[in-house]
C-alpha cells in the first residue's frame, strides 16, 4: 500500500506545480492610514466582506490587512464543498423558528449560487461545478441521518433541495463499494478553494480595496476611531471587523464561544477517468459521521478527500499539529483505501490540515467585540464556511456600513449563542470526546455498537455552558450595573 511520506506535505490547492495560480501578492504597510473600514484577515470572510461594502458603497475606503498570504487559513486549505444548510434545517428552525431558518437556508442556497456569479461578474475561474452532494451512509448507523432534513425540505415546500438516491446508484456513481443510500444536496458545488481566493482578492482589488500581506494586527484600541495596531504602522478605522477565523478564539470574549479542531486532508495523483467514473462530474461525496468524510474530484482527476473531528488546541490555540500530522494523515489514507479499495495504489501526492472554528452549535455567528458597536466579528463556521462565508460577509459588509435591513438583523447577529466549557477541562474533555466519537463511529463501521463509554462520550459533544454563566458576560453585566 501507498505510503505517505513528510515530502507529501503540501496543499495541493496552491502548489504551482500542480496548477495553482500565481498568488496575487500584496506588500506590508509600512506606513500608517486611515480608513472608513478596516478588515483584519485575507480568508473568505474578510473578501466577501470587503465586496459587500465596495457594492454597497464604492466611496468607502476599505483597508485589508492579512497576517501571512490571503487563503494562508481555513479559507486556502478545505475540501472545497460549497454546501448551504437545508440540510439544517430542523436545527435551524430548533434554534430560530421556522421563519428565520427558511430564510437563512434559501440565503446560504443563494451563497452557493453567488459563487459562480461573482466569478463570471469578475472574470476568475474557481473550477465551480454545480453538481451537487452526496450526503451518503456508509454504516447501518448513519441510515436515515437526512430523514428529518428531508422531511422539513417537504413540509416548507423545498422538497427538490434533498434528492434520495439508492446504494446501487450511489456505489455506482462513486466505485465505493460502502454507500448503503444518500441524500444528495441539489444545489452544493464543487470550488477549488485557493482559486477562488484568489478570485476574490483580484475582485476586491478591482475595486480599490487596499490589501496588505505579512501584516498581522497586533492588537487594538477601542474608541472611535479605533486603532489596529501592526508591526510597522497603525491603522484608524471607524469600523473594524475581525475576519481572522479560528484565531478569533485569541479574544478573550471569543475564547470559549469557539474552539479551534483540526481537519486532515489527502490528494492523489491525477486518476484515469475509468477509475473514477460518474464521479468526476465534480459532484462531491461525503458521509454522515460526526468525524465526517469529504470528498471531491478536482477537475484534473484527483480525488481530494478529508476528515473532520481532529485534535483540539488547548486555550484556543492553532498548534502545527493542526497543519500537519504524520497519524492523521494517515489515518485518512487509511480511511480512503476503506472506501475506495480499487485506488489502495494511487499515489497521493498532497497531505495538509487546517483548524476549523468549530461552535457549539456548529452555525457561524456575528457580533461586536463587548458590546461595543464598532468591531464587529463573523466566525464559528465549524467546518462548513466556503459558501455560507459569502452570507456572513455580506452580513458583515452591511454592518460596517451601517446598513439595517433583513441580514444586518438575521438571527445570526447574536454573538455567541453558547460557551464552551473553560480550558484545561474543554481541552481535555475535547480529547475524550474526540476520541470516543472515533471509537463509537469505528465501532459502527464495523457493524458492532459503541461500547456504552463511547457513546456517552459522544453525547457529550453538544455539551455547553450556560450563556449568563460566561464570566465575561457577568462582568458586563456587574459592570453596567455599577459592581
Ligand atoms: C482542512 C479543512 C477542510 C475544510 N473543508 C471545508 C469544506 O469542504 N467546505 C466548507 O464549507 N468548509 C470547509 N472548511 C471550513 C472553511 O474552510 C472555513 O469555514 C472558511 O474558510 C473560514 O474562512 P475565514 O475567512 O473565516 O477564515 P480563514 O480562511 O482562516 O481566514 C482568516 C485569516 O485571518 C488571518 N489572520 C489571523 N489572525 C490575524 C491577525 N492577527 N492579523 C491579520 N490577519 C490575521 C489568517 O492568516 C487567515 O488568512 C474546512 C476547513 C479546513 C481547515
Amino acid at each position: 500500500m501507498t505510503r505517505i511520506t513528510a515530502e507529501a506535505q503540501a496543499v495541493l490547492w496552491s502548489d504551482r506545480a500542480a496548477g495553482a495560480p500565481d498568488g496575487l501578492r500584496q506588500a506590508p504597510l509600512t506606513s500608517s492610514r486611515s480608513a472608513d473600514v478596516c478588515i483584519v484577515g485575507g480568508g473568505f470572510t474578510g473578501l466577501w466582506t470587503a465586496l459587500e461594502i465596495k457594492q454597497q458603497n464604492p466611496a468607502v475606503s476599505v483597508v485589508l490587512l492579512e497576517a501571512t498570504t490571503c487563503g494562508a487559513g481555513a479559507s486556502g486549505r478545505n475540501g472545497g464543498w460549497a454546501t448551504g444548510w437545508f440540510d439544517e434545517l430542523p436545527e435551524l428552525i430548533e434554534h430560530f423558528g421556522v421563519q428565520q431558518a427558511l430564510w437563512l437556508a434559501e440565503e446560504s442556497s443563494q451563497a452557493v449560487a453567488r459563487i459562480g456569479q461573482t466569478a463570471e461578474e469578475f472574470g476568475f475561474d474557481a473550477h465551480v461545478r454545480q453538481s451537487g452532494a452526496l450526503w451518503t451512509a456508509t454504516s447501518p448507523s448513519q441510515l436515515g441521518s437526512w430523514d428529518r432534513a428531508v422531511e422539513a425540505c417537504a413540509r416548507y415546500g423545498r422538497p427538490e433541495m434533498l434528492e434520495l438516491l439508492t446504494g446501487d446508484e450511489v456505489r455506482r456513481r462513486t466505485g465505493s463499494p460502502l454507500p448503503l443510500a444518500a441524500a444528495r444536496h441539489t444545489d452544493a458545488a464543487s470550488v477549488h478553494p485557493y482559486r477562488l481566493v484568489q478570485g476574490l482578492l483580484k475582485a476586491v482589488l478591482s475595486l480599490g480595496v487596499e490589501v496588505y500581506e505579512a501584516t498581522p494586527m497586533q492588537g487594538f484600541t477601542r474608541g472611535t476611531p479605533v486603532t489596529v495596531q501592526t508591526p510597522m504602522a497603525v491603522v484608524e478605522a471607524a469600523q473594524v471587523v475581525l475576519a481572522t477565523g479560528v484565531w478569533a478564539a485569541a479574544l478573550p470574549e471569543l475564547r470559549r464561544a469557539i474552539v479551534p479542531a483540526a481537519s486532515h486532508v489527502i490528494a492523489t495523483e491525477p486518476l484515469a477517468a475509468k477509475d473514477l467514473g460518474e464521479w468526476a462530474d465534480g459532484s462531491l461525496f461525503g458521509d454522515a459521521r460526526l468525524q465526517v468524510h469529504y470528498a471531491q474530484v478536482t477537475r484534473d482527476g484527483r480525488i481530494v478527500f478529508g476528515k473532520g473531528g481532529g485534535a483540539v488546541g488547548a486555550f484556543g490555540r492553532v498548534v502545527p499539529a493542526h497543519y500537519w500530522d504524520e497519524d492523521s494523515v494517515r489515518r485518512v489514507h487509511a480511511d480512503f483505501v476503506t472506501h475506495f479499495p480499487h485506488l489502495a495504489g494511487a499515489r497521493i501526492t498532497h497531505s495538509w490540515g487546517g483548524a476549523v472554528d468549530r461552535a457549539p452549535h456548529h452555525m457561524p455567528f456575528v457580533g461586536t467585540v463587548d458590546g461595543a458597536g464598532n468591531i464587529h466579528y463573523g466566525v464559528g463556521y465549524s467546518g462548513n464556511g466556503v459558501a455560507p462565508s459569502a452570507l456572513i460577509g455580506r452580513i458583515l459588509g452591511r454592518r460596517a456600513v451601517g446598513v439595517v435591513d433583513e441580514y444586518t438583523a438575521c438571527a445570526l447577529v447574536s454573538g455567541p449563542p453558547a460557551y464552551l466549557p473553560p480550558d484545561p477541562i474543554r481541552y481535555v474533555g475535547g480529547r475524550m470526546v474526540q476520541a470516543g466519537i472515533g471509537r463509537a463511529e469505528a465501532a459502527e463501521a464495523a457493524g458492532r455498537r459503541p461500547d456504552p463509554i463511547s457513546a456517552l462520550l459522544r453525547r457529550l459533544l453538544w455539551t455547553t455552558t450556560p450563556r449568563w454563566a460566561e464570566p465575561r458576560l457577568l462582568r458586563r453585566k456587574n459592570r453596567a450595573h455599577g459592581g
